[in-house]
This record gives structure tokens, C-alpha cells and sequence, in this order.
């Protein structure tokens, strides 16, 4: 069984992209749990056709602790098991404990199957701190991909998440697989995201371009891979599904200071005018 944590900047794209991949696993006939780790729980909303899903934290507030697997768990496009854990009411308490106690309690009610081949966990943040870092730290996901564009924040975002992964790569087995570009249209974009990518000593896994079947996918409640089968996006996805399943570039990335960083987007992101 492969665990897999798929972190990047808010609002990137890492829910969209897990999903979407993972619909294209599915379709290879791989057996797949989803676990969101964010607490707006919006991680399963296209392979379950809607925020069907109530979440781990308000079950077990409105349900108590003696709760079944079927309560948190609903099985989705290609038999995806979703899992959201959720959070705590905003202001009150660390987000980041909903997904330590997800994970105790999938656990704990046996989610994690023999015949599973991969669980993913989509995790909110820019920073790997706290609750959120709880995937990597305690050796849950031994496979990091980060998802990023070639927007200064976006790599910003990238290279702290690098730095988290560092942190605990050398006690832990945790590797970063590689960055998956989420394309927002920038100039040099591949370029930018295969240098980026190179200096952290990893690779530029996939460049994943931008489409507007995605919003209308998700307007419909849908993956692209689900809404749209025969059009070119459903392809991209399922091109990342194929290098994600295949890779085998694993490492413990070097980030690089920002004035290194901000000189990499002079060489390559911004072209002259
Ligand atoms: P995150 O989970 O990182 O916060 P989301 O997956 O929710 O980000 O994506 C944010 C928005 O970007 C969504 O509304 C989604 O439709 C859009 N989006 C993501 N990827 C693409 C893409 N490749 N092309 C077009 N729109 C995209
Ligand atoms: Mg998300």
C-alpha cells in the first residue's frame, strides 16, 4: 500500500488534481482511499457526486466515539473510499487535530485494508506545521507530491513545504516523489517548474495545463475524468495517474533561500517584455 500526501498552497489545485488522479487510478483498476485533511472538507466533493460526506470530527461530536467505519467512510467514482476529516468551529482549537484523530480512527476501525493500493491524503497549508505536518511526522505518507504553478507564491509555498519535509525525511522514511505543476498560464511555466524542481534535487513530475472543463466538471459535481472521458484534460489526468503509479524518484529535497528562488523566476518564469 502506497500513502500519499498531496500538499501545496491554498487554493492550487491539490483537491481538483487528487481527485481527478486519482479517478485515473481508479480507472487502472487501483483500490484507492481519499483522505481529506482540510477542515472545509471539500477534498471528496467530485468523487462523491456532492459534500455527501460528513465529516470524522462531526460524527464523532454528534455520534459520540462509538461510531462504525460506515459512518465516516462512503465509497465513491471507482469504488474511492472518502474520508473528510474535517476541523474544529473556526477560532476554537487547532485544525490540524482533525486529521490526527481521522487517522487514529480509521485505524482504529480497520480503513486500512489489505487490498487498498493507495491512500492519499489532500492536506491544507503553506506551511507544514502542527496537525498538518501529522502525515509526514508520524510516517503515515512515505510519498510527498507537492502541488505548485509558476506563480511566486505558489513556489514560495513550495520550498517551505520542502523545508517541512526535510525536517522529518531524516528521522522518518518520508520522500518528496516530485512537483506537479498545476498550470495558471505563466510565462515559462515548464521551464520554471523543471528548474524549481531540479534545485530541490527532485523532478518536475507532470505539468497539468489549465482548462475550463474543470470548472465545469465541478459545477457538475464531477472529475473531468468522470464528466468529460474523450477530451484532452481527462488525458492530462490520467497521463499524472501513470507517472505517480510508475515513479520511482524518491529523495529528501535541498530548499534553497529566497533571494535563490527569486533569481531562478528571473532565469526562467518572467520572458523580456
Ligand atoms: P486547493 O484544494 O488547493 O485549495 P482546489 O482544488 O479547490 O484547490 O482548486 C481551486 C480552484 O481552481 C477550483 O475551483 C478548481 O476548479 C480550479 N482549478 C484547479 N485546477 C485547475 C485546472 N487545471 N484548470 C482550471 N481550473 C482549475
Ligand atoms: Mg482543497
Amino acid at each position: 500500500m502506497r500513502q500519499v500526501a498531496i500538499y501545496g498552497k491554498g487554493g492550487i489545485g491539490k483537491s481538483t488534481t487528487t481527485q481527478n488522479l486519482t479517478a485515473g487510478l481508479a480507472e487502472m483498476g487501483k483500490q484507492i482511499m481519499v483522505v481529506g485533511c482540510d477542515p472545509k472538507a471539500d477534498s471528496t466533493r467530485l468523487l462523491l457526486g456532492g459534500l455527501a460526506q460528513k465529516t470524522v470530527l462531526d460524527t464523532l461530536r454528534e455520534e459520540g466515539e462509538d461510531i462504525e467505519l460506515e459512518n465516516i467512510l462512503r465509497s465513491g467514482y471507482g469504488n474511492i473510499r472518502c474520508v473528510e476529516s474535517g476541523g474544529p468551529e473556526p477560532g476554537v482549537g487547532c485544525a490540524g487535530r482533525g486529521i490526527i484523530t481521522s487517522i487514529s480512527m480509521l485505524e482504529s476501525l480497520g480503513a486500512y485494508e489489505d487490498e487498498l493500493d493507495y491512500v492519499f491524503y489532500d492536506v491544507l497549508g503553506d506551511v507544514v506545521c502542527g496537525g498538518f505536518a501529522m502525515p509526514i511526522r508520524e510516517g503515515k505518507a512515505q510519498e510527498i507530491y507537492i502541488v505548485a504553478s509558476g506563480e511566486l507564491m505558489a513556489l514560495y509555498a513550495a520550498n517551505n513545504i520542502s523545508k517541512g519535509i526535510r525536517k522529518y525525511a531524516q528521522t522518518g522514511g518520508t520522500r518528496l516523489g516530485g512537483i506537479i505543476c498545476n498550470s495558471r498560464k505563466v510565462d515559462g511555466e515548464n521551464e520554471l517548474l523543471e528548474a524549481f524542481a531540479k534545485e530541490l534535487g527532485s523532478q518536475l513530475i507532470y505539468f497539468v495545463p489549465r482548462d475550463n472543463l474543470v470548472q465545469r466538471a465541478e459545477i457538475n459535481k464531477k472529475t473531468v475524468i468522470d464528466f468529460a472521458p474523450g477530451e484532452n484534460q481527462a488525458n492530462e489526468y490520467r497521463g499524472l495517474a501513470n507517472a505517480i503509479d510508475k515513479n520511482d524518484m524518491f529523495i529528501i529535497p535541498e530548499p534553497m533561500v529566497q533571494e535563490r528562488l527569486e533569481e531562478l523566476m528571473m532565469e526562467h518564469g518572467i520572458l523580456e517584455m
